[in-house]
């Protein structure tokens, strides 16, 4: 299960559950939910949501931005260096959670298209590569 959160791309425990329940019948919903909490408690995959109300797994840990396409619906990785974000008002917080989520349009989504987008905030079509 550990290798289909590696290749689907953040799947959401819908998809996992559909890719799986082919090749094991018996599976349910419920079992992929325990199985992907042990994951996340094991620190193996991280959990993340995406203003979609879906929690999706990722299989790569390190700290690293995410960009969902409005129009595909692909959710791409992105880096950044996380030390050197320059965020105000928290002093004296204890973060354990940080996420950077985009949101917009991918670059093979305005390349099949000829109508300018804009999309709240940074627009920079270079951010998905991987
Ligand atoms: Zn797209
Ligand atoms: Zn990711």
């Amino acid at each position: 299960m550990e290798y289909l959160i590696r290749s689907a791309s953040h799947p959401t425990v819908d998809e996992v559950y559909s890719n799986l329940q082919p090749e094991i019948p018996t599976l349910s919903k419920t079992t992929v939910y325990n199985v992907m909490d042990i994951f996340v408690n094991a620190r193996l995959v991280r959990v993340f949501n995406l203003g979609d109300n879906e929690n999706r797994y990722d299989a790569d840990i390190d700290s690293h931005g995410h960009f969902k396409c409005n129009r595909c619906g692909h959710v791409y990785d992105f880096r950044f260096n996380i030390d050197h974000l320059y965020v105000q008002g928290l002093d004296g917080f204890k973060v354990s959670v940080k996420n950077v989520y985009y949101r917009g349009i991918c670059s093979k989504c305005i390349s099949g298209d000829s109508i300018t987008i804009i999309c709240g905030g940074d627009s920079d079509g270079q951010s998905g590569r991987d």
